[in-house]
Parts: C-alpha cells; structure tokens; sequence
C-alpha cells in the first residue's frame, strides 16, 4: 500500500490514524458484531455514536448551550435553500456579502425566496480580495447575513468577521470549519459540508441560535425545516450513519491533537510554509491579496501556464495528486485542509523548487 499527497478540494485527504481506526473496526464495532453502517439508526450502539460525536464536536468548537447541532444530508448546497426558507418571513430581505462562486450559488436560491441585498462584493477583480467592514452596505433591518468565511475555489478567507450588529450572522463554513477556533456565539447560524475538514461527503453540519428554529415558512418541506431535524435529535428519518461515525472520529482525533488552537498552529506553519515559497519564488504567483490569504485553500499559477500541463504531470509521478487549479482561476490550487499532513507540504514544496530549477 501507498498513500499519495492528496490536495483535492473535496472530497479531501482525511486523518490517516482515523481511516485506519475505520478500517479496524469495519466488520465488528466494539464487539456488536456488526459494522457501523449496519446498524439500526435507533439501536443503542449508533445512538451512542451520534451523541458523542455532537458532545465532541460541541467540545472541540466551545459550542454554547443555546445552539444546536445537526447532522443532516444535501450538502452545503441545501443549505442555501433551507437558510433562507427557515430565517426569512415573506417580503423579508437577507444580506449577503459575494465572495465567490459559492457565494453566488447562496444568492441564486436565496432570490428565490426573499428579497437580497448585496453588501458587499469583490466581483471586481475576481474574488482576489474580501471587502472590509468600511465596504459593506449592510441593512440593519435584514432577516440575517450571509458570508463564506472561506472561498474554496479563490483562496480567500475571512480573518476577521463582519459585525453585523443585532443581525444574526449566517456562515457557510465548508472549508475552514475545524480548522481554527471561531467564537461561535457570534453566529446566528454556521453551516458546513463534512467533506473539506470533518469527514466524507454525505453529511452536513448545521449548528444553529434555537431562537432561529420554528418559524420556517409555510410550504416548507418538512425534511427541509430545522425544527424537524432539531426535535429528533437528527434522527427523524435515517441520518447519514457511517459519515456521522467518521466524523465522530475525526472530532476524537483533533481533541487528541489538543483541540482547535493546535489544529490552527499547525494549519498556520504550514500555510506560511506554502506561501514562502510561493513568494520567494518569481516563478510562482498567489493572485490573493496578502491579508486575505487562505490557510485551506492555496492557488498559485506558473510564470509559463504552458507548463501547467508538465507540473501537473511530474507532480503525480512524485504522489503529489489533484493540484489542477479550478477552471475560474486556473493555474494550481494546493488544498491543506487539516488533514493534510506537513510532510506533504515539504514534499509540494520541495517539487516545487526542482521544477523552477529545471523549467524557469
Ligand atoms: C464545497 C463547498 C460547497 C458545496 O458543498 P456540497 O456539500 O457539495 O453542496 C459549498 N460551499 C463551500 C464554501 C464549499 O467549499
């Protein structure tokens, strides 16, 4: 067996000490003598699988008490109906600060629903940048306010929120969730993905203000209301067991690593790590602004794109895999999500250095 360096954007590289517990324990979890993923949802042993992986999770992010966490399905992408079906009352406004194609996708289905206003944009210079405080338009009297704290696909992150007043602040966290400690009671709602930073696809957190729950609109599909989902407990029909699981192990693993201001300090040398050589480099260019920087996400384009074909190339040859930057962006795109270990970043950047030798 060989495992590569994986910088795929999602679905991502996870702990390997976390796929090898799931390999260990595949046909007999804790001696039930079945597998995770044959388990009734109600049994007593995946009902102890799924409240310990809340209370870890709530353990690891300093979750309060007046929020709740949910484990459901349609990926972040559902959210963007399901927030605005839930938070906005007819001819009610939200606003939402475009920081990408994510961002867009939200406020596409949020025009569905509600009036929005945009508060902010860095559309100008294709999403290189976050608007600051002073650029936002912000309406004090919107139903909520959406960010993407961290643009997957342009590399920025937001490393200082927004204050929105007494406007709840709704987040789409997808790709930096778990990656730093965040003050959640700053949130009105946060939203993520599992597939970036928490486990395999399939599984959406939701942790949500309760004051938010139980005013969805009317013709709101029962499965799409948070209420539903919050009064079971995640389990009102069957929830994404076996990613639920993963991700319980995953929340075991970064409590065994010393909790999210660890993850952070690793997740910062190795993110300085990249953009040094990146920076030092004349052959390699970050088209982000410097202080808005991803610690995730990190794309970079070569001084010849010609090349871009032969970098790719000898990057596999080396088990550097999934380096292709998005087609909005072009060039590379080097996803270092927490499970991406600081010997892969060495590696990439090692590659990285012979291949401006050879090629510049
Ligand atoms: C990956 C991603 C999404 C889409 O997630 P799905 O689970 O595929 O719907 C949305 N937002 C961000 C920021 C992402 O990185």
């Amino acid at each position: 067996m060989k495992r590569v360096c994986n910088f795929s954007a999602g679905p991502a590289t996870l702990p390997e000490a976390v796929l090898q517990q799931a390999a260990d324990e595949m046909l007999d979890w804790h001696g039930s003598g079945m597998s995770v993923m044959e388990m009734s949802h109600r049994g007593k042993e995946f009902t102890d699988i799924i409240t310990t992986a809340e209370s870890d999770l709530r353990e690891l992010m300093d979750i309060p008490d007046q929020y709740k966490v949910l484990f459901l399905q349609g990926g972040a992408s559902l959210q963007f109906s399901m927030v605005p079906l839930n938070l906005t009352r007819p001819g009610e406004s939200a606003d939402y600060i475009n920081t990408g194609s994510w961002s867009k996708k939200a406020i596409a289905e949020a025009e569905r629903y509600c009036s929005v206003n945009i508060a902010g944009s860095s559309a100008d210079d294709n999403f290189t940048w976050i608007p600051t405080q002073e650029q936002l338009q912000l309406n004090a009297d919107a139903a909520y306010c959406h960010i993407t704290t961290n643009n997957t696909i342009f590399g920025t992150e937001y490393h200082e929120l927004p204050d929105t007043g007494e406007v709840p602040l709704v987040a789409d966290m997808s790709s930096n969730i778990l990656s730093r400690p965040i003050d959640v009671s700053r949130f009105g709602l946060i939203y993520a993905g599992a597939q970036k930073n928490i486990g395999p696809s399939g599984l959406t957190v939701v942790i949500v203000r309760e004051d938010l729950i139980g005013s969805a609109r009317e013709a709101t599909p029962r499965m799409l209301d948070y209420k539903t989902h919050a009064d079971a407990g995640s389990c009102y029909n069957t929830p994404p067991t076996y990613g639920i699981y993963m991700a319980g192990l995953v929340f075991k693993h970064l409590l065994k690593l010393g909790g999210l201001k660890a993850v952070e300090n690793l997740n910062r040398r190795k993110a300085a790590k990249l953009y040094t050589a990146i920076d030092e480099n004349e052959f390699y260019n970050s088209p982000v602004r410097r202080q808005d920087r991803s610690t995730m996400n990190v794309p970079f384009t070569l001084a010849k794109p010609e090349l871009d074909k032969t970098f790719l190339e000898k990057a596999e040859s080396k088990g550097l895999v999934n380096l292709k930057g998005h087609r909005s962006v072009g060039g590379m795109r080097a996803s270092i999500y927490n499970a991406m270990p600081e010997e892969g970043i060495d590696a990439l950047i090692e590659f990285m250095k012979e291949f401006s030798e050879r090629y510049a």
